[in-house]
This record gives structure tokens, sequence and C-alpha cells, in this order.
């Protein structure tokens, strides 16, 4: 039943449909944390089949093992009668099928691993996602897959899923869910448990949450906040891509993270996501980022990223659009949405955006477009020294964003803006969604819906390493970028990650970690005073200025005594050796994006055009 490529689907669409591949999945070792699943193949061709597991995760620039966790593989004909196969590659199986027989996989997956992306299952739910542990037949990606999902020993009730369902009524233990092939397939998380869920209707589609985690969550906040977020993107986009979408929202200790799927997405957050306002923000930012990219990558994508090589790193130098992009506007957004004031979200911009690049040394080591060309070494590979080495594509794409919506509305005399370039992707996406966009179609689509020029700072930006021009834009619409010593107490210190309040000024250039009553330094910033006083990573600090340090607050305030002139002395240990060494200590700098006191009637009318959707 072979049909077209597509990732579009609707849960009509596999009302009483067949499938000749189809997965039963259960749970009697759901303690031990295996999932078990039983792959079937029917109407085969040829006398082998090869069966594959994908090594990355859409989404996820990495290659992965995710097949290290499938075990007690047997593989039979429609009888039961062993089959001869063997590995031809650690994620590659070939089984002979002289007589062209219906064939049966069964195996075990074990899922013990919480996250996005990850499967997990216990006694008390299971998550799965499909990428890691279904395998696909080479050659018939593009079949309708079923999925069974068999709940005979288990007392979970509920089932959430964008997978479809095949009857309008299902009943009993084994529930059967479908997608028009492999690729939404695995593109499709399923959480099965007893997790709260609410539903909400946007212009005619169905919006589901599942909360997954044992955490107790306000249903109806959550739901009205993420309703707001869902009608400003029908706003932006003019209309929504889906008949049914599902917001899976895992709350535990030590997740985080998100992952966008075409009718779902996954985020990940602590249980402290709900503590006060400035994390909650943070949440929602989260959340409106991952439903951005129902439209920005998995719809609108580079060329690269679609129809996918499950086999290979999927290489694109356009992760700029991808994430950079959707950084920009989930905060753009969630300020239209209400969630911010007009000076939260300058000081986002100036904190989390700006500030953030501008500690990042490896800014002038690496272009925006190798930095996503090599995310699958670079960023996804999690050095203590990536700060050095590179810019993240989400941080600095996210600031080009910022230059040219600006740069835009500027030479467009307030007429467009960067989102209109955007929604035409969007209507091109549409009439014809088999391909994604080149760099250079993305500029010219820029150009023509803008009516503007702007190859030449794109170049600039997206291939170049030095400084962006941030005072020279921010003009334009009457802002006034500061970068300047601190001299006022501040809740962060060093390397600007946030720990407990205190007055810090002092920029050390390192960020360290306590562990049993040592200080192991975790990174240095090149050419910060940590770096050149030969401070390294995995050093333990001991002493500062003669006293013993045991904890990061007792570092800080012994650093803090000298003042921002002075020099420390300080004894550390590398490698088993002692050693000493002098910190000159300099101040801190703030970052701060204000509206300029001398702002001009024109600049404050493209400043409004800019914020205003
Ligand atoms: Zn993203």
């Amino acid at each position: 039943m072979q049909t077209q490529f597509t990732i579009e689907q609707t849960d009509a669409q596999l009302i009483d449909t067949k499938a000749d591949i189809t997965y039963d999945i259960s749970f009697e070792r759901a303690t031990r944390h295996c999932i078990s699943i039983r792959m079937s193949i029917r109407n085969n061709i040829g006398q082998q089949v090869i069966i594959k597991s994908p090594v990355w995760i859409p989404g996820s620039y990495k290659v992965r093992d995710m097949n290290a966790h499938q075990h007690a593989i047997i593989i039979t004909d429609a009888q039961g009668t062993p089959l001869m196969w063997k590995w031809l590659e650690k994620h590659v199986i070939e089984i002979e099928n002289p007589t062209q027989s219906d064939i049966l996989i069964t195996y075990d997956y074990y899922a013990n691993d919480r996250g996005v992306r990850t499967s997990h299952v216990n006694r008390n739910h299971a998550f799965i996602m499909p990428v890691a542990c279904l395998m696909y037949v080479e050659g018939r990606l593009d079949e309708i897959h079923h999925v069974i999902i068999n709940k005979e020993h288990v007392n979970w009730e509920i089932i959430t899923t964008a997978l479809s369902p095949i009857k309008k009524e299902q009943h009993g233990n084994k529930i059967a869910f479908g997608a028009l092939n492999y690729h939404i397939l695995i593109d499709s998380p399923i959480e099965i448990g007893n997790h709260r869920i609410t539903t909400f209707d946007v212009a005619g589609s169905i919006h589901e949450i599942a909360i997954i985690g044992q955490e107790t969550v306000d249903m109806e906040w959550i739901s009205g906040e993420i309703q707001r977020a869902v009608e400003i993107q029908y706003e932006f986009w003019g209309d929504l891509p889906y008949d049914r979408y599902i917001f899976f929202l895992m709350i535990g200790e030590g997740l985080r993270g998100g992952l966008e799927h075409l009718r779902c997405n996954v985020s990940a957050v602590e249980p402290t996501a709900f503590l006060d306002k400035t994390s909650a923000q943070g949440m929602m930012a989260l959340l409106v980022h991952e439903f951005f990219h129902t439209w920005n990558v998995k719809r609108i994508r580079p060329i690269e990223l679609g129809p996918f090589n499950y086999e290979q790193e999927n290489y694109t130098r356009m992760l700029w659009l991808a994430e950079g992009w959707t950084s920009y506007y989930d905060d753009l957004l969630s300020y239209r949405s209400g969630f911010y004031s007009r000076d939260e979200y300058l000081s986002v911009l100036a904190q989390s955006h700006l500030g953030k690049l501008a500690r990042v040394p490896g800014r002038l080591s690496m272009s925006l477009k190798d930095s996503s060309f090599l995310a699958w070494t670079k960023l996804y590979s999690m050095s203590p020294d990536q700060q050095n080495q590179f810019p993240s594509y989400y941080t600095k794409g996210g600031i080009v964003a910022l230059l040219l919506d600006i740069l835009i509305i500027y030479k467009s005399g307030g007429k467009h803006k960067l989102e209109h370039a955007l929604q035409a992707m969007w209507n091109h996406y549409k009439a014809d969604g088999q391909k994604g966009f080149t760099e250079q179609e993305i500029i010219s689509i820029i150009e023509q819906t803008c009516n503007v020029s702007i190859q030449k700072e794109f170049d600039e930006w997206h291939n170049g390493t030095d400084e962006l021009p941030y005072q020279t834009i921010f003009t334009l619409i009457g802002l006034d970028w500061k970068e300047q010593p601190m001299h006022v107490p501040q809740d962060w210190y060093g390397d600007y990650r946030p720990f407990h309040p205190r007055k810090a000024q002092i920029f050390f250039g390192c960020s360290v970690s306590e562990d049993h009553g040592k200080i192991i330094v975790r990174e240095v910033e090149k050419e910060s005073p940590a770096d050149k006083a030969g401070i390294g990573i995995d050093d333990e600090l001991i002493a500062v200025n003669g006293k013993r340090i045991n904890t990061r607050s007792m570092l800080i305030n012994a650093l803090q005594s000298n003042g921002t002139e002075g020099k420390a002395h300080i004894i550390a240990q590398c490698d088993g050796r002692i050693y000493e060494t002098h910190v000159q200590l300099i101040a801190a700098t703030s970052y701060s994006l204000k509206v300029s006191e001398a702002i001009s009637h024109e600049q404050e009318q493209l400043l409004e055009y800019w914020l205003q959707g």
C-alpha cells in the first residue's frame, strides 16, 4: 500500500485503515522498565528483508545508539518457525525469507531514561518515543503503520498520542492507532498511564494538554496560558496546520528541554517552574518555542531536513532559521501574549539573548552557519569548553533574527517586518510542502515580501565572526544598548549563571560546582581573569587569600573582599599537584536594552510597529 511522501495527517484519514506493518506494544515487564514489542510485517517481497533502527531523532542533531536498549530478539514466520537472520550493522538486521512469508519480530526495549527524546516505563506509566524503539522496513517507510497498545498487564486508563485512532470507538485492552507513514509514526510519542489531561478548542482544532509526572498543577491556569499562546500563534500564522494537537508537559526533578513534533510537542520542566513569575515565564517561553516549531522547522524547513535520512547525520547550515528564529519569536510572542511587560521583554533580550552571547568568546571564532553545520559534534557534544569554541545557533541565530527584523522595519519605513517573510514562507509550504527551502530562497522571499535589500547584512551576520552591530541597528528604533561595568548589586556572578542572590560585581570567568566540600572548576572563559591566572577545567580551588573555601558562596565572598581593583591569591590543585596563582579581579559587565530618552516620534512609531503583532 504505497503512498506519496507526506508529513500531514488528520485523524479522519486513519479511521478503518489496514496496515501491513504493525507493532503490538505491551507492558508485562513494566516494573523492569521493559517495553515488549511484537512487530509484524506482511506482504513481503524478495528473499531478504532489511530492518533498521534510526540513529538520530529529528530535532535533536546527534547520532545515538538508541537500539542498544533492544534485546531478546526473536524472528519467525507467521507459523512461528524461526527465520535465519543476522546483523549487517549495529542498527541493521537482514532476515532470510525464502518463502516470502509474513514476518514476526519480537523484542524487548529497556526504557528507563526520562526525558523528551527517550522512552520511559515503570509501574506507573509508559512514555514511548517510537523513533527510539520502533524499527522500520527498508523501502517501506511510506506505507501506513499501525501501533496496538495492549493494556492487558497494567491498570492504565489513558492513552495520549498524536497518532490517529483506527476505530471511532475503541474498547477493551487493545487500542489501535495509526500513521500514514513511518515518518509520522516516529514523530508521535505516546503516553499511557493515569495522567491528567485537559482540552480546549481554537479555530475548530482540538488541543490536549497531558501532564506527565506526579506534581500537582493548576490545570485551569496552565490551560488558560497555553490557550492564549495558541491563539497568538493562530493570529500570527493565519491558520493551524492540524486537526488535533497535544502539549505533553513533563514535570520532574532534573527534567528540562523540549522537542517539537508535527502534531504535538514534549516539554520538560523542573517542579520549580511553577514557583514564581520568572520561572513560569521561562516555562511559557519553552512551550511557545516548541509550539512555534509546528510551523518553523516541522513544515517550513531547511531543504536538508526532510524527508530525513535516518541512517546518518543530516547536515544543514540553516539551523539559524529553525532554532534561531524560533528563539527570537518565542520571547516576542510571549510578550505579545501579555506574559511580559515591554520593559521585561527588553530586559529578557538584554540578559538572555544579547548578554548571553557577549559571554561566549566562541562567537568570534566560528560563524553561525558553521555552528549549525557542526551541531552534530559541537552543540550536542556538551563540552565544558564549548563557550570558547562556537556560538549557539539558538542564541546568535535569535539575535540575528532580531537585527534583521529591525533592519527590515527601518528599510521598509515601517511597512514590513521579518514575520511577513515567515508568513510568505508558510504560504509557499501550503502550496508545495514536499521540499524544504534553500538559503537563497529564504533571502529572496524576505527581499520580495518586504521589498528591501538585506543580502549584504545577511551574509555578514551569518558567514562572519565579527561583533554584531547592536547599537547601529537598535538606534534605528530608538533603543539604547549598553554594556558597562557593573556598579550595582546583581543576582548573578561571573559567567552569568544564576545562583542564589548576592552582591556580586566581580568577574572571575569560571563556573564551579560543589563536590563534597570541594570547589571544582567546570568551565573557564577564554581570556578571563581565571584563564589568565592559569586556572583550568577540573582544577580544585582550595583557598583564596589564605582562606579555605568549601562552598561556592565562600569562594565568591573571598573574591569580593578584594574589591574590583585588587588581586586575589589562590591555592588550587590540578591532577593531584598543588599550585598557587594570582587572579587580577575586574568588574563584571552589565547589559541593558532600554528605550532611549531622546527617542524621536519616527523612531517611536517603528518601535511600536516592531513590538505589536
Ligand atoms: Zn527549538
